[in-house]
Formats: structure tokens, C-alpha cells, sequence
């Protein structure tokens, strides 16, 4: 197998022009062919004539196939009992049904994979008494970004496993909109249930 480097060139077919042109291989964002999603900084041959993805080498074909799992993969896991009745009662301090209960989980665990200072207060939350308890009721979700947002929330907090990291997300959850009301947060997400409802 040829391993090509960034910088590196040669002639390939480019599908835009319709011809063949001069790719030189750059670290490129890849849309799938679907258009469910892209995957970050692989090494892809760019045609010097239209700056479009002309080739995708080998060598790249792993990273993107991982990423492609993860961007489709839901997230399953599994939580105290008591955790799903925080999540239901935040859901009704918000004026929405259980069914609101996913949605909310991933506004938050994007919001919190926002910032290194957001991150941390999951790992706070997990010191509370209510962070403890058999882990026996399932929680799954859904969608194309909640894996990336789950990497980056557990790079951000150092926190790998799943469980705990979600369960540090349904405290942070309770305390905000019902331990110590974030009444800025709790009208957006009033605003978001109104929209979605
Ligand atoms: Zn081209």
C-alpha cells in the first residue's frame, strides 16, 4: 500500500472537474457519502483545480470508519432508578412530558461538552450522596452527535465511563433546574419545549 503525506501530489481523477487534475493530499473534512455527518482532519487528495475531495487513500479508510461508528452508534447505559424520576421531574418543572427526557439529556450533554469549566461540573455533581445506587434502569439515546458529544464531554471532565458521566449530567440537570433554579437556562429550555412540543 502506497502511504501518501500531506504535501504530497499526483494526478487522480477529480469527479467535479470531470477530469483528470493534480490532487495534492491536505487534511480535509469529509462529508459521508449520505451526508449524515463529516469526519474531521483525515488526509484526503484535494484537486488543485477545484479545491474539492477528489480522492480518499487508503490509509484514511479506518479513521473514517471509526468515526462513522461512533456518529451512529446510540448510546446505551444504564442508571439508578431514582435518576430517571430527576430527569422526569425536570421535564415537568419545564412544562414538557417524559418524552422531553432524551432531548434535554442531549441539549445538556452538548452544552456542558461546550467548555473545560462547563465539563468540570459534572465531575462536582458526582460527589453528591445522590450520585450513588444500583445502576438498573436502562437510559439509551439516539442521534447522530450524541457520540461525539459524549467523547468530548468525557475528554473534557476525565471521565470514561458512561455511566458516571451521565449520571454527573442528570445532577447537574436536577440542580439546575430544580436544586438551584438557573432561571436563564430554565426560559431557554421552556422556549425549546414550546418549539418542539
Ligand atoms: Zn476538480
Amino acid at each position: 500500500m502506497i502511504i501518501v503525506k500531506v504535501g504530497d501530489e499526483e494526478r487522480a481523477e477529480c469527479g467535479v472537474c470531470e477530469a483528470f487534475r493534480t490532487v495534492s493530499y491536505q487534511l480535509r473534512d469529509v462529508p459521508f457519502d449520505d451526508g449524515s455527518g463529516v469526519v474531521k482532519n483525515v488526509i484526503a487528495g484535494v484537486c488543485k483545480t477545484c479545491d474539492s475531495v477528489a480522492v480518499i487513500p487508503f490509509q484514511s479508510v479506518p479513521a473514517i470508519k471509526k468515526q462513522l461508528q461512533i456518529q451512529r452508534k446510540a448510546v446505551e447505559s444504564r442508571v439508578p432508578a431514582h435518576m430517571i424520576d430527576l430527569l422526569n421531574m425536570a421535564s415537568a418543572e419545564l412544562g414538557a412530558t417524559p418524552d422531553f427526557v432524551p432531548l434535554l439529556l442531549k441539549y445538556y450533554i452538548h452544552h456542558l461538552a461546550s467548555s473545560p469549566e462547563a465539563a468540570m461540573r459534572v465531575v462536582t455533581m458526582l460527589t453528591s450522596e445522590l450520585a450513588t445506587g444500583m445502576a438498573n434502569k436502562r437510559l439509551s439515546l439516539k442521534g447522530r452527535e450524541i457520540g461525539n458529544d459524549i467523547e468530548r464531554l468525557k475528554n473534557l471532565s476525565h471521565i470514561d465511563n458512561t455511566t458516571e458521566l451521565l449520571k454527573g449530567v442528570v445532577l447537574t440537570i436536577h440542580n439546575d433546574l430544580l436544586v438551584n433554579p438557573d432561571a436563564q437556562r430554565i426560559a431557554l429550555l421552556k422556549s425549546f419545549v414550546a418549539t418542539v412540543a
